[in-house]
Order: C-alpha cells, then structure tokens, then sequence
C-alpha cells in the first residue's frame, strides 16, 4: 500500500485540497523560499511500457510516496501528482509512447510537488495502481487502459467539479507579496525567466533545456541592474519550478512592477537556419506567421504542465482593449523600441527584431510588458553562443542598460503611478 491508511478515495481528496490549496494560497516568493524542502524521494527511473490494449508508467523511487491521480480534457491527459520527487534524470521529456498514451514528461511542478503528465491520443484512464518493493527500490506501477468517451469525459468533469469546490474554500485574500528590502522608492523591475520545472520549453542541439539557458540569463541581468542601483528586481522564479503564465502575471501587478521582461530562447522547427534576437509586444493579430506560431508554442506552457484552462482567462482583444485604454501598451513599445537600438550591439539581431502576437505572459493590463527571444536553440550558432559566459555578460548590459533608459524616461509616467481598478 501507498502511504495512505484512509483508503485511497479518502486519501485523494485530502492529498487534492492540500494541492489545490497551496497552488492558490501561497504566493509566489513564500513558495519559492520553500524550495529547498528536502525531497520525499528520488525517482531513479521512469518507464512507459505497453501493456494489452494500454500502457504502463512505473516509477522506481527510493521510498514510497502518495500519489493523486486526476484527468483533464482540451486536450486529454491523465495528471499524477506526487509530493517533492527528485528525478535522477532531471525533469524529463522522454520520445516514448505506449497504447493510448502519445507522449509523457515529468518535472517539479510547484515548490513541494512534482508531477507526471501523459497525452493521451484516446480516452484512457488508470485502472489500477502496484505500489510494491522491487529491487531495493519502490515500485509505483499506473496501469493505463481505455475507455469510452463518455466515460473520459463524466471522470473528466468529476475532476473539474472537486478542484472548483476546494477552490471556492481556498480562495486567496488578493494581498500580494509585499517586497521589504528597505528600498521601496526603487521602481520594480520584474524579470520572467520562461518555462521551468515540468516544462523544459526548447532544447538545444546539446541537450541543454531554454528554461535552463534563460534562467542563467535572468540572473546575470538582476545582478546587473542591482548592482547599478537605480532599480530593485523580482524574479517570477528564482528556481527550476513551474510557474503559470497567469501567475507571471498576477506576481507582477501585485508587486506594482514598473515593467516585465519575460526571456525565451525557442526554437523554429521549420526554419533552422533562423537566427538572432527579437522583441515582442503583445497584439492581438500576430506581426507574420513565424511569430504567431510563437506565440502559440508558448501559450501551451499550461496545457504541457497540466494546468486546465480557464473559462475566465479574458480574450487576448479584450485584454488589448484595457491595454489601450490604460495606455500601457505605448509604454510597452517605448521599452520594445529602446531594447531594439541596444541588444544590437551586444548580439546579432533577427531581420525584423520588433514584432508582435498573443503571448498570453504579457496581458498585464497596468505593467508594460516586453518578450525577448534572445536568439533560437533551432539554430547551431545561437545555440553555442547562448551557453557562453561572455553573451551572457555582453546581452545582461543591453537589456540592462534598455531598461535604464526606459526607467529614467518613463518611471513617473508609467501606468502604475495610476489607480489600480
Ligand atoms: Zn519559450
């Protein structure tokens, strides 16, 4: 037996509120100091196998752990949620598939929690669970076999049903993270390294993860403007964790950030040959096709890590809409444009570096919002470069010195300085 004595339907609902509960009670920076919690075990290996007519993910772990098993649908997943596991391979996006199952990946989800999420190509759920010693490891087997539609989608909804009752207990009291380092009359600069935890993003020839490649970059650029002293930074996440857009979001309007630069380093499966950095605003109609694919890979950041859809996430033309009404977005282009006469001189530059589309991360309606693709993982020689200390050095001073100026010529007209509604 897993470590429930409750039997197991008790068990996953309390194991779903405790997780439903953090997700929407602790605010990022508490949940981020958490991090360190040792883990509850380390999955040493992670195999998909098929079975008759389904499939079967074992995970091999150096002690038992509960488990919470829950499927989503737009599209069909099964979710395993776990506590804090170390994956001795890192977080893993494995090339196997197995009866209804078309691709799995599984990483740090949240502060205290990890997560297994696997597509399913048709309805499919887990019938049954060995949770058993097996060579000095434990065995936690989810065998995985089909069922009807009708059956997917009523389990589906049961599963909608619970994690809306906890959330309507659990709601937060909408206080936000106040920053107290004693120089409150700094204005907030809120970097967003992409992706994280469960979802890699890209993946460079080498192997290295962007969210790996762009958090080193975050880094090297709030060490760069703390060190000038004429801004104070926040991180959307100061480790590998996954983060949703909507939480990138909300983190920067409760900290009243003058400005969010979310970083990202995709790659272009069709144009390899593709190079050099390009800066995004938000738009409702994308800029040319290339950047509304984009814009649609990265909007998937949620649907990867097994976070639903939300009925209230606003239409990106609704948002557009506030967006000119508060004038945030002449604002977002005054950064954008300072940004594309900088980078040039520390980095080679896409042929049309200022560009537009949906990029769900930049819908805060009072914070000026810009997306730098710092160069493309699809291509060999962007890929080299971004692992270099020196381009880290050399693209920290552009962006830095881009949101000097903007910070200089803007910070007492910025749409914060107005009322919040
Ligand atoms: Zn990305």
């Amino acid at each position: 037996m897993p470590s429930c004595r409750f039997g197991r339907t008790f068990c996953g609902v309390i194991a779903l509120v405790l997780a439903v509960a953090l997700t929407l009670v602790l605010p990022i920076r508490e949940v981020q100091a958490q991090t360190s919690a040792p883990p509850a075990a380390v999955a040493v290996a992670v195999t998909l196998a098929p079975r008759a007519g389904g499939a079967t993910l074992m995970l091999d772990l150096t002690g038992e752990v509960s488990y919470h098993i829950s499927v989503m649908q737009h599209p069909n997943r099964i979710v395993i949620d776990l506590p804090k596991v170390t994956f001795a391979s890192g977080a893993g996006r494995p090339v196997q598939k197995a009866g209804p199952v078309s691709a799995f990946r599984y990483g740090l989800f949240f502060a205290d929690r990890s997560r297994v999420v696997l597509d399913l190509s048709a309805p499919a759920l887990v019938e049954r669970v060995d949770s058993n010693p097996v060579d000095n490891h434990w065995r936690l087997s989810f065998h995985i076999g089909p069922v009807d539609a009708a059956k997917f989608i009523s389990t589906a909804a049961e599963h909608v049903r619970d994690r809306a009752a906890i959330a309507a207990v659990a709601a937060p009291s909408g206080a936000g993270p106040v920053v107290a380092d004693g120089k409150g009359a700094l204005p907030l600069v809120v970097i967003d390294a992409g992706h994280g935890g469960i979802d890699p993003g890209a993946t460079a020839p080498t192997g290295e993860a962007e969210k790996t490649i762009v958090f080193h970059l975050a880094q090297t650029l709030k060490e760069r403007l703390e060190k000038s002293g004429k801004v104070r930074v926040a991180m959307t996440r100061t480790t590998d964790v996954f983060v949703s857009l909507s939480d990138r979001v909300k983190f920067a309007r409760e900290q009243g950030a003058v400005l969010m630069l979310s970083l990202h380093a995709d790659t272009l499966a069709y144009e390899p040959g593709v190079r050099g950095a390009s800066i995004y605003t938000l738009s409702e109609k994308a800029s040319d096709v290339i950047s509304a694919r984009l814009a649609d890979s990265e909007n998937k950041s949620d649907q990867i890590a097994g976070v639903e859809a939300r009925e209230d996430d606003s239409h990106v033309g609704d948002i557009l809409f506030d967006l000119t009404k508060r004038e945030t977005r002449h604002f977002s282009h005054a950064l954008a444009r300072n940004l594309g006469e900088s980078l040039p001189k520390s980095t080679s530059m896409h042929k049309n570096p200022l560009r537009s589309a949906g990029f769900r991360v930049l819908t805060a309606p009072d914070v000026p919002s810009v997306l730098i693709e710092v160069g493309y993982l699809s291509s060999a020689e962007d890929a080299r470069l971004m692992q270099s200390d020196d381009w880290r050095g050399r693209m920290a001073d552009a962006i830095g010195a881009a949101v000097e100026k903007y910070v200089g010529e803007n910070a007492t007209r910025t749409p914060n300085s107005a009322q919040k509604p």
